[in-house]
């Protein structure tokens, strides 16, 4: 491909980000600075091992970067010890296994169709087939029952409880499923991907200090670089997860994208971030209000973060996701608690609020965009294509 075809499919998907309205609850906008950044000449250089600690020369700049990167996120999450190496958050739940496990030992964790991860023990990925996956689930009322998970403990005997969740609307209690799981010997590993961004900003409670170790995204509700990160208050886990990471799971790291985590690291440590955070929240709860006062079904009543489930029942959620893009909104089809449905046309589709929330959208547009979304379900037509249009002029990505 020459050089000019190339920027222009660039150019195309700028355009089309830009036009097109993100519900994605895995997805948010980078700001300029951490993008910028994190493009540097570091693309350029391998800087295998860590600071002070390299198997390579030339690395004494970067070590100023990745200390950098570490501190940050270290005061973002009140953490004692943090690793920004992995790459994703796949990977940093690898090494979090490694650090804790050895092969066969069991894990218990959320069921993939209650919300959980592929990498907390779905059957095609390497933690089914390197450990005992248990699963729970959630109770009649679509929640994580505490009582549930600590008989499972007490007759199970797993030596990891994994806490966390791709798709779950209502609050985890950390300290008391902690203590559950310490008296049976069992470790914790809080996977925070979904909701690290209100973790940092204190509207959700921090599992640092009842957990073995914390996971994490850096790219959702952070909104920063893709990427994964670990932390631990545990000194001697820690330095297991360092030689999990390196030279356990990778060579070098991606040094430009450390850099574009400390970038975004340092603006989640601020007062903006905050109120970023809280109106993701006033968006999300404003959105659902809407789907449920217009019928719709959701696994509760609430959300107490930036997403949240709507059971679509008898339509095929496939059909109605390119209906939507189709308008120009992007959102994906998921599980809904314990669904009968395949994978492919599941029954529901899960809508998050934290891209929008970064364009600034607010309370009357939120609101507006729900109508849009529930007249295109219920009337499969493309006539909103202009409105979003019109939406996504009013708030650019990037002004
Ligand atoms: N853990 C949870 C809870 C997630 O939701 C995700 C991604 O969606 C991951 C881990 C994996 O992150 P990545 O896609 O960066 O590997």
């Amino acid at each position: 491909m020459n050089f000019y075809n190339f920027i222009n499919l660039l150019r195309i998907e700028s355009i089309k980000q830009e036009n097109t309205i993100n519900l994605i609850a895995s997805e948010n906008y980078s700001s300029l600075s951490t993008i910028i950044y994190s493009s540097s000449c570091y693309i350029n250089k391998y800087t295998e091992g860590y600071p002070k600690n390299r198997y390579y020369s030339g690395c004494k700049i970067f070590d100023i970067f990745e200390n950098k990167s570490i501190i940050e996120s270290q005061l973002l999450f009140s953490s004692n010890f943090s690793n920004t190496q992995p790459h994703s958050g796949a990977q940093a739940n690898f090494c979090a296994f490694q650090t804790l496990l050895k092969k066969n030992d069991k894990i218990l964790s959320l069921d993939l169709k209650s919300g959980g991860h592929l990498t907390h023990g779905f059957k095609k990925n390497f933690s089914y087939k390197i450990f005992n996956i248990i699963n729970y689930c959630l109770d009649k009322n679509n929640l994580i029952n505490n009582y549930n998970i600590e008989l499972l403990i007490k007759k199970e005997k797993p030596k990891l409880l994994i806490l966390g969740y791709s798709s779950y609307q209502n609050l985890i209690d950390f300290k008391k499923l902690n203590k559950i799981a310490k008296k049976q010997n069992c470790y914790v590993l809080s996977d925070i991907s979904h909701i690290s961004g209100f973790i940092c900003s204190g509207l959700i409670e921090n599992p640092i200090n009842n957990s073995d170790i914390v996971s994490s995204t850096t790219h959702k509700t952070l909104r920063g670089i893709k990427g994964g990160i670990l932390l631990s208050n545990n000194k001697k886990i820690f330095n297991k997860i360092n030689s999990s990471v390196f030279p356990g799971q990778q060579g070098g790291c991606i040094s430009n994208n450390i850099i574009g985590k400390y970038i975004s690291f340092k603006e989640a440590n601020n007062f903006n971030f905050i109120k970023y955070t809280k109106q993701i929240l006033i968006n999300s709860k404003i959105m659902l209000k809407t789907f449920l006062y217009r019928g719709y079904i959701s696994s509760i009543k609430n959300t107490i973060n930036h997403m949240f489930l709507i059971n679509l029942l008898n339509k095929c959620t496939l059909l109605i996701e390119k209906i939507l893009e189709k308008n120009g909104i992007l959102l994906n089809r998921n599980f809904f608690p314990n669904d009968i449905k395949s994978s492919k046309n599941p029954s529901a589709i899960r809508i998050g609020l934290s891209a929008i929330t970064t364009r600034k959208f607010k309370n009357l547009e939120v609101e507006l965009l729900s109508n849009y979304i529930c007249d295109i379900i219920e009337n499969y037509n493309n006539i909103f294509k202009n409105k979003v249009k019109i939406l996504c002029k009013k708030f650019p990505i990037y002004i």
